[in-house]
């Protein structure tokens, strides 16, 4: 175990929590039955299944371990197929060597997690099953039941803390937030030194990454930012920019970028859904304020026969909104958040 340490580089930095139980002895850090040595940068690659066509798919696990003791951080992405932005994000940064030369601890980077939904530009695997609905999986179940229990046995044991790259849904934009449970209480502090222009406390998912995890004693943030399949360049400077901070916050890097001038923090969300099905155009974007009763778009038939306006049910910062035009009854149209 790595000792707790007072940190004192910058204002979002505190005291590392105590782990909440011992965590692999860091001399020889076991990823997928291989043990990895301290002052070592490795790729393993971890055998997960084979598609129909025979073609075995491989889960590349990049592993940078400084000579000097302490967290192990894991940065991922893809957990979901079609969600770029996550997988640039933690690219880039392996991309420019960002761990090879660590302060103390390790980084264990996931570029993508799903590899058949990246090929096959899904969120999901092969039989529509998500990865972050079937933790912890199981080794002679599905495909995302086989990566749930890979992910569950070989790499989330070895991890104190992580981050999880997301990005929105199809044709829905994520304003660039961070996402922990209140309940837990270690998250916090690192959630705030991240720095994302936005913080949204979000409840655990069952079966999810994030919730695994947890169980285990480390905890894991979730940043989400822009839409599936899009590439968004502000969003991916927020997340590199995030995971510099974070890494600083543990004493892992000794630059980072400086905090945003304000975080904007909210303890819950409400969907503001369509109720007419139609051609939605919105006037309200990710990132905005909106008072209850603001007129925030239109919904029109196909033919000009009707135009009804989309009004705020409640007030709130917008923390995605829909670009999808064509929209059915119930179609998320805004993500609204209640700041604290
Ligand atoms: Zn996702």
């Amino acid at each position: 175990m790595y000792p707790p340490t007072q940190l004192s580089k910058c204002d979002n930095c505190v005291s590392l929590r105590p782990q909440k139980r011992p965590v692999i002895a860091k001399k020889d850090l076991i990823i997928n039955g291989k043990a990895i040595a301290p002052n070592t940068n490795v790729r393993v690659k971890a055998n997960i299944a084979r598609l129909a066509s025979g073609t075995i798919i491989d889960l590349p696990v990049y592993v940078s371990r400084s000579n000097k003791p302490g967290p192990v951080i894991l940065l991922s992405g893809g957990l979901h197929g079609d969600e770029v932005n996550g997988i640039e994000i933690v690219r880039r940064m392996l991309e420019a060597s960002l761990f090879d030369n660590l302060e103390r601890g390790t980084v264990v980077a996931i570029p993508v997690m799903n590899i058949y939904g990246f090929l096959n530009f899904s969120r999901e695997v092969a039989d529509g099953k998500d990865i972050n609905r079937s933790f912890p999986g199981n080794s002679t179940g599905s495909l995302a039941a086989r990566v749930a229990h890979f992910l569950s046995k070989q790499v989330l044991p070895a991890i104190d803390f992580g981050v999880d790259f997301h990005t929105g849904g199809a044709s829905r934009f994520n304003f660039p937030q961070i996402r922990y449970a209140a309940s837990d209480s270690a998250a916090e502090a690192p959630a705030k030194a991240f720095g994302a222009p936005l913080i949204l406390e979000s409840p655990f998912i069952e079966k999810s990454l994030r919730k695994q995890a947890f169980k285990g004693g480390a905890s894991i943030l979730v940043y989400e930012g822009g839409e599936s399949l899009r590439l968004d360049e502000e969003v991916i400077k927020e997340g590199i920019n995030g995971a510099k901070r974070l890494l600083h916050h543990f004493e892992m890097l000794q630059e980072a970028p400086p905090p945003p001038p304000a975080t904007i923090v909210c303890s819950s969300s409400t969907w503001l859904r369509a109720k007419r099905s139609g051609i939605y155009k919105g006037l309200i974007k990710s990132g905005m304020h909106i008072n209850k009763g603001d007129l925030l778009g239109y919904i029109t038939d196909p033919f000009g026969e009707f135009s009804v306006k989309i009004k705020a049910h409640t007030s709130g910062f917008v923390l995605g909104h829909n670009n999808m035009p064509i929209v059915n009854q119930g179609d998320a149209l805004l993500h609204i958040g209640t700041p604290v």
